[in-house]
C-alpha cells in the first residue's frame, strides 16, 4: 500500500499539516511528490499537493485520492524542499509557499455543484433537476432553489459536490500542412485545372517547403492567394490541419537583432575573471558587483551567463519589476534568442503559464524575470544574479513574505553555482558582508563612455524662499530647464512622491520633528492631529511654530505631479510634458508607451515618480532635475537615509550616458545631510561608512536583526490588547541582548477598518527565533480563526509600514 503525505488547499494554521491519503493501485506508479492531486476533504473535494509518499500510515479509514492533476510532478524535489524551508523561514503556511512557486494559473478553482441523491424518489427535485444529476451552484442560486435545495441537503435527498476546476487552459491552433511527397504533389500541380493558378501557387509552395507548417490566414499571406483557395485544397485533401499546442509569446512578432559579445575592458576583465572561473568550478560564491551606472555590469551578467550555457547549464537574472522594459529584455533576448524565457506582472495569467511550460520543457535555458522567477524550475541552473540587489522590491509584502536574494542563496546552494549581486548602490547589508569577506567583492568605478558621472548641483530651497522665489523650481533648475529646451535636449524631472504629506516641515529652516527616542522622524496623523513615533509609540501635539527658528512657516509637505505639470504649463508653455506615474500610468503598457515616446523624442520633459528614475538609458537626456529630494528623508523608517541616497544616485545616472555629458539639479530643504551631500559627490563608499555609524548607534540591520510583528482586529481594544499579550509573551521567551519595541500603534493605524499594532523585535542572535515565532501563532491560534484577529510576522522586514 502507497500513503501520500498531501498539503490541502486550506489556507488555516490548522490544516497546515500532512494529511495522509491512500494512492489507488492504479496510480501507485503515477501518483509522485511534487504533483498536484484531488482529495475529498471533510465534505468536499479539493486540491492538494503530494509532499512525500510512504508505506503505512497510523491514521485509521484512510480516504482515497480522487485523481491526479498533473501528468509530472510540478514542483521538483528541490522546489518541494524550498517550499518547505520558505515555510519556516518566513512562518507561512506550507500551501502559500508552493502557490507562490508556480504560476497563478496552476491556482485551483474550485466550482459548486448540486448533486441528486434521492435516487428519483423526491417528485418535487424534478422540477429542479429536470432529467439531470445535478446542476450548478450558480444555476440553483439564479433560479431561486437554493432555499429549498437546502432543506433537502439536510435530509440528504441532495448534496453539494465541490468541483476543482483548473485556470490553465493550453492554447492550440490549427496549422496547415501538406501530407503529400514530392513526387505526389508533382503529380497534383499537373491536375490542377488550367483557371486555377493560385492553387498551383500554394502546390508550389510546400514543394519548395515541405515541412511548412502554418495557420490558414498566415499560409495565404505567404503564398499570395485567398483563404478560399486554401479550403479548396483542404477539401481535396492535398493540404491538411491539425491542432497543434502553441504558446502565447508576448515577444511573437518582435525582431531581436542578434548581438555579439563586446570586447571587454580591463575594469570588466577583472570583476568577470573571479566569476567565470566559479562558474566553471562549480563554486558556490557569492559576488558583490558594485559598479557605477553605466560601467558595464549588463555585459558582465550576459558573459556570465554564456559561460553557463557553454557548460550546458541554465541561468536566472531578476531585475526589479519596474526595469523588465523591453529595452532590458532586448539585452538578454538579442544575446540569447530563443533560449530567454520573461516572466513579469505585465504578462497576462495564460502567457506566465506558457513562459513557465516553456521552462519545465527545458526549452528555455535563461530566465529573465521579477522576484518570483526566482522560482523558476530549472534543474540545472549554473548562476543566479540579481540586478539592483538593494530594489525593495525583491521583498514580497505579502505571504511568504520572502526576500529573493535569501531564496537565491539558498537554492545556488544546491545547485552549486554562483550569484551575482549587481548594484550602483548595494543595500548597507551586502556591502557589509563583502566587507567581511561573507560575499566577494567585485568593483568597477568607470564609466563605459569614459565620461565622468554627471556633475550634480544641490540647491538649497530655503534661499530661494528667502530670495522670494516661491515656485516649486529654484532659478537654477528654470534657467536649465529654458537652456534645454532651446537646445532640445531632454529633461528628466523626478517629484520623489513618497512619504508624501506625512511628515511636518519648517520650510524656512527645514526643521523636522523628530522622536526623542528613536532617532526617526515622527507621523503626522491626520485623524488625531498628532505627531507619532510608530517605533516606540512615543506622541506630541503639532507645533505651531518651529521650535528651532520660530517660523510660522511649519507645515505638511508634498506636491502632486499634476500641481508640477500645471505649473510648467505656466512657465514653459511651449514645452511638451509626459507626465508618467501610477495615474497616467494604470493602462497596460502604458508605461512602455510613455517611454517610447520620449524615447522618439516626442517630449522635452518627462516628468514623474520613482517608476522613472530607472532603466532609462536615452542618448538625449542631459539634465535630471529632483524636485524634492528630501521627501523620503522623513519617512519614519530606519531605511530612509539609505534609500534616499539610492534614488537620488540613480536617478543622477540617467543624465549623460552617452556622447552628451549630463547635470543633475537636486533641490531640497536639507542640504547639509548626509545622504543629500555623497549623493551629490556620488561616493557611495562615504556614505556607508557614515550610515554604517548611523545603524550602530541606533542598533539597526545591518548590526542587529529585526522581525516585526503586526496585529489587526477590527475592533481596537482587541487589537491593542493582544499586542500587549504578544510583547509580553515575546519578552519572556527572547534572550537577554535582545529588545522588543512597542508595542504600539502602526504609521498607517487603521487600514480597511481594522486597527493594526505593532511590535519589533532587535536581536542579534536568537536561534530558536522562529520556533517561539510558532509557538506564538499557535498560541493564538483560536483567536485568530474564531475572532477575526490577525497576525503578522516579517522577518527581516523592508517596510516598517
Ligand atoms: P550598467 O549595467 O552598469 O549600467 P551597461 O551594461 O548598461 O552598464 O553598459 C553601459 C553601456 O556600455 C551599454 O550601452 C553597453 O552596451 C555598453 N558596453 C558595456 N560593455 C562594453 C564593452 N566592453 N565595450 C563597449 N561597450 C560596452
Ligand atoms: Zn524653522
Ligand atoms: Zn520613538
Amino acid at each position: 500500500m502507497k500513503i501520500a503525505n498531501v498539503i490541502v488547499d486550506i489556507p488555516a494554521m490548522q490544516t497546515d499539516k500532512y494529511f495522509d491519503y491512500r494512492i489507488p493501485e492504479k496510480w501507485e506508479t503515477a501518483i509522485q511528490p511534487g504533483m498536484r492531486v484531488i482529495v475529498p476533504f471533510g465534505p468536499r473535494t479539493i486540491q492538494g499537493f503530494v509532499a512525500g509518499i510512504k508505506d503505512r500510515s497510523e491514521v485509521k479509514n484512510l480516504r482515497e485520492i480522487i485523481a491526479p492533476q498533473d501528468l509530472a510532478p510540478v514542483l521538483n524535489a528541490e522546489l518541494l524542499a524550498l517550499g518547505d524551508w520558505l515555510a519556516k523561514e518566513t512562518l507561512c503556511l506550507k500551501i502559500s509557499a508552493y502557490q507562490a512557486m508556480l504560476p497563478a494559473a496552476m491556482k485551483a478553482k474550485y466550482e459548486k455543484r448540486i448533486k441528486r441523491q434521492d435516487g428519483g424518489a423526491n417528485p418535487f427535485l424534478d422540477e429542479v433537476f429536470k432529467g439531470h444529476d445535478e446542476i450548478s451552484w450558480k444555476e440553483a442560486q439564479q433560479k431561486g432553489f437554493l432555499p429549498f435545495l437546502q432543506k433537502e441537503a439536510k435530509n440528504g435527498s441532495v448534496e453539494v459536490v465541490y468541483e476543482v476546476k483548473s485556470k490553465a487552459n493550453k492554447k492550440t491552433v490549427r496549422l496547415i500542412f501538406c501530407p503529400l511527397s514530392k513526387d505526389e504533389l508533382e503529380k497534383r500541380m499537373e491536375e490542377v485545372p488550367k483557371n486555377a493558378p493560385k492553387q498551383k501557387q500554394v502546390l508550389q509552395f510546400f514543394l519548395e517547403n515541405p515541412d511548412a507548417k502554418m495557420a490558414s490566414p498566415e499560409l495565404a499571406e505567404t503564398a499570395g492567394v485567398s483563404r478560399a483557395v486554401i479550403k479548396t485544397l483542404l477539401e481535396k485533401g492535398w493540404l491538411e490541419e491539425k491542432q497543434e499546442e502553441s504558446y502565447r509569446d508576448p515577444y511573437a512578432g518582435r525582431q531581436f537583432q542578434k548581438s555579439v559579445p563586446h570586447a571587454l575592458t580591463a575594469e570588466q576583465k577583472q570583476a568577470i575573471g573571479p566569476v567565470l572561473s566559479a562558474v566553471r568550478e562549480n563554486r558556490n560564491e557569492t559576488f558583490l558587483l558594485f559598479g557605477v551606472t553605466g560601467s558595464g555590469k549588463t555585459e558582465i551578467y550576459l558573459q556570465s551567463i554564456q559561460e553557463v550555457l557553454n557548460q550546458g547549464k541554465e541561468a536566472i537574472v531578476l531585475v526589479p519589476e519596474i526595469s523588465l522594459t523591453p529595452q532590458m529584455v532586448n539585452r538578454f533576448k538579442s544575446r540569447f534568442g530563443k533560449d530567454v524565457a520573461v516572466l513579469h506582472s505585465g504578462l497576462s495569467v495564460g502567457e506566465k503559464y506558457d513562459e513557465w511550460r516553456k521552462i519545465t520543457r527545458k526549452e528555455a535555458k535563461v530566465v529573465v524575470g521579477a522576484r518570483s522567477a526566482i522560482f523558476a524550475p530549472l534543474e540545472n541552473l549554473g548562476i543566479i544574479i540579481i540586478d539592483e540587489e538593494h530594489e525593495n522590491s525583491y521583498k514580497q509584502e505579502d505571504n511568504p513574505r520572502y526576500h529573493a536574494r535569501d531564496v537565491a542563496l539558498f537554492r545556488s546552494k544546491n545547485h552549486h553555482c554562483p550569484v551575482i549581486l549587481g548594484s550602483a548602490t548595494p543595500s548597507l547589508e551586502s556591502f557589509a558582508r563583502a566587507q567581511k569577506g561573507v560575499y566577494t567583492l567585485l568593483k568597477m568605478g568607470k564609466r563605459m563612455n569614459n565620461h565622468p558621472l554627471p556633475e550634480v548641483s544641490i540647491v538649497d530651497m530655503r534661499e530661494e524662499l528667502r530670495a522670494g522665489n516661491r515656485s516649486m523650481f529654484s532659478r537654477e533648475l528654470f534657467e536649465k530647464l529654458k537652456d534645454r529646451l532651446e537646445k532640445k535636449q531632454q529633461t528628466v524631472l523626478l517629484l520623489n512622491k513618497r512619504g508624501y504629506s506625512s511628515f511636518v516641515m519648517c520650510r524656512d529652516c527645514g526643521y523636522v520633528q523628530q522622536c526623542p527616542n528613536c532617532d526617526i522622524s515622527l507621523t503626522y496623523h491626520r485623524s488625531t492631529n498628532e505627531m507619532k513615533c510608530h517605533y516606540c509609540g512615543y506622541e506630541t501635539f503639532v507645533p505651531a511654530t518651529c521650535p528651532e527658528c520660530g517660523s510660522s512657516h511649519i507645515r505638511y509637505f508634498g506636491t502632486g505631479t499634476q500641481k508640477v505639470e500645471e505649473e510648467l504649463g505656466r512657465l514653459l508653455p511651449e514645452a511638451h510634458v509626459i507626465r508618467m506615474d501610477v495615474d497616467t500610468t494604470g493602462h497596460k503598457g502604458a508605461h512602455e508607451r510613455m517611454l517610447q515616446s520620449f524615447a522618439n523624442g516626442e517630449a522635452d520633459i518627462l516628468l514623474g515618480t520613482q517608476m522613472i528614475a530607472k532603466g532609462l538609458d536615452f542618448p538625449n537626456i542631459t539634465l535630471v532635475g529632483v524636485l524634492n529630494a528630501d521627501t523620503m528623508l522623513h519617512l519614519p523608517d530606519f531605511r530612509a537615509s539609505e534609500k534616499t541616497f539610492q534614488l537620488l544616485t540613480q536617478v543622477s545616472g540617467r543624465a549623460g550616458r552617452h556622447q552628451l555629458e549630463g547635470e543633475v539639479v537636486v533641490q531640497t530643504y536639507t542640504p547639509e545631510h548626509y545622504s543629500i551631500q555623497f549623493a551629490g559627490e556620488q561616493d557611495y563608499e562615504r556614505f556607508y561608512r557614515q550610515e554604517m555609524r548611523m545603524r550602530k548607534v541606533g542598533a539597526y540591520p545591518p548590526f542587529y536583526y529585526l522581525t516585526l510583528i503586526t496585529v489587526s482586529h477590527e475592533n481596537v481594544m482587541k487589537a491593542m490588547s493582544a499586542a500587549e499579550k504578544i510583547a509580553g509573551f515575546m519578552r519572556n521567551r527572547v534572550s537577554g541582548g535582545s529588545v522588543i519595541l512597542g508595542p504600539s500603534a502602526c504609521p498607517v493605524p487603521r487600514v480597511k477598518n481594522r486597527y493594526r499594532y505593532q511590535c519589533l523585535i532587535k536581536y542579534k542572535r536568537e536561534p530558536r527565533l522562529n520556533e517561539t515565532l510558532s509557538v506564538l501563532l499557535e498560541h493564538f491560534q483560536h483567536q485568530i480563526a474564531s475572532e477575526g484577529l490577525s497576525i503578522a510576522v516579517d522577518v527581516n522586514p523592508n517596510m516598517m509600514m
